[in-house]
């Protein structure tokens, strides 16, 4: 089985990098991408943990990268999933750390309304939440959820974290095109996240997805728990008209979200188009000790 999306504690997941390997491998899985957001901190804990493994095993590097699509000055947010680019492509670099950064600002002032409206957290309880990985909304549930405020991390989004919520703060993004075009300078193989995960907010449309080829966007990410079985339909259509190879995936957050590595996977043909286009960075393979004989 191929999973194409997990995230850690490098960002909103809430297993270790390490973790993330060795659940992989008791889910069943033979190939994992590791892609937190907008960062490669993960990466280095998740190859060395992949070298101790006695299975086959093969690791994706990756990263989910917060953009924007700005049609006719509407802003519509978007995750894009680039995988296996050269993580020393400076341009690229830069916007990732500038991604990150934002992400703190943005975070505490998110806090900051909450208490202000007097839920009982503190930013500093966020901070120590993420600990030191990039940060999300879903820290800012796991306190609501440690201040008894919610039951889970998922409710603390249905009312007090959605982007329609009277809370929330948008965050820094790149533009989707720039974004493309980057990972592609880089190596890598951009493929578009979730698109139409519609409870998350507004969607780019048919038009806006096929204006994402030209830059140089290589694939969707059809199969995902937010897509409705009509909309994977349309979108593995759309995959193949225009030329881009489909994903599955599970979009694994561990104990931040309720799906399960695995639930969604990629088929060993797409897998093998993803890696025949990228030229940024190999994938990690364990190297079990060979059958005595
Ligand atoms: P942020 O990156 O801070 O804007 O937060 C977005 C992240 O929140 C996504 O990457 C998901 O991990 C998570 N998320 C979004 N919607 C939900 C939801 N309905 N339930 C749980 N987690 C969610
Ligand atoms: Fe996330
Ligand atoms: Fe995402
Ligand atoms: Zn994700």
């Amino acid at each position: 089985m191929i999973d194409l999306h997990a995230h850690t504690t490098a960002s909103d997941g809430s297993d270790t990098p390490a973790e993330l390997v060795r659940n992989a491998v008791a889910a069943g899985l033979h190939t994992l991408a590791i892609t937190d957001h907008d960062t490669t901190a993960g990466w280095d804990e998740a190859v060395a943990s992949v070298g101790r493994l006695d299975v086959a095993f093969t690791l994706i590097r990756g990263t989910e990268f917060s953009c924007v699509y700005d049609d006719h000055g509407v802003r519509i947010s978007l995750h894009l999933l680039g995988y296996l680019f050269d993580p020393d492509a400076e341009a690229l670099k830069a916007e990732r750390a500038r991604l990150r950064e934002s992400r703190l600002g943005r975070g505490e002032a998110i806090v900051e309304a909450l208490v202000a409206a007097g839920y009982p957290i503190s930013w500093q309880q966020v901070v120590d939440i993420a600990g030191g990985g990039a940060v999300g909304r879903p820290h800012i549930g796991q306190a609501l959820l440690q201040a008894g405020v919610v039951d889970s991390v998922t409710d603390a989004f249905t009312h007090l974290l959605s982007s329609s919520s009277p809370y929330y703060v948008p965050k820094l993004e790149m533009p989707v095109h720039r974004a493309i075009e980057l990972i592609r300078q880089a190596g890598g193989v951009p493929v578009i996240a979730h698109p139409w995960a519609r409870k998350r907010g507004q969607i780019l449309d048919e038009a806006a997805l096929r204006s994402l080829v030209a830059p140089g966007l290589l694939g969707i990410e059809v199969d995902h728990i937010d897509h409705a079985p009509a909309d994977r339909a349309r979108l593995s259509e759309l995959a193949a008209e225009l030329g881009l190879l489909s994903t599955g995936s599970s979009d694994y957050h561990g104990t931040r979200k309720s799906v399960r590595l695995g639930a969604e996977t990629t088929s060993p043909q797409s897998l093998h188009r993803l890696l025949g286009v990228a030229t940024g960075l190999d994938v990690v393979r364990s190297e079990p000790a060979a059958e005595a004989v």
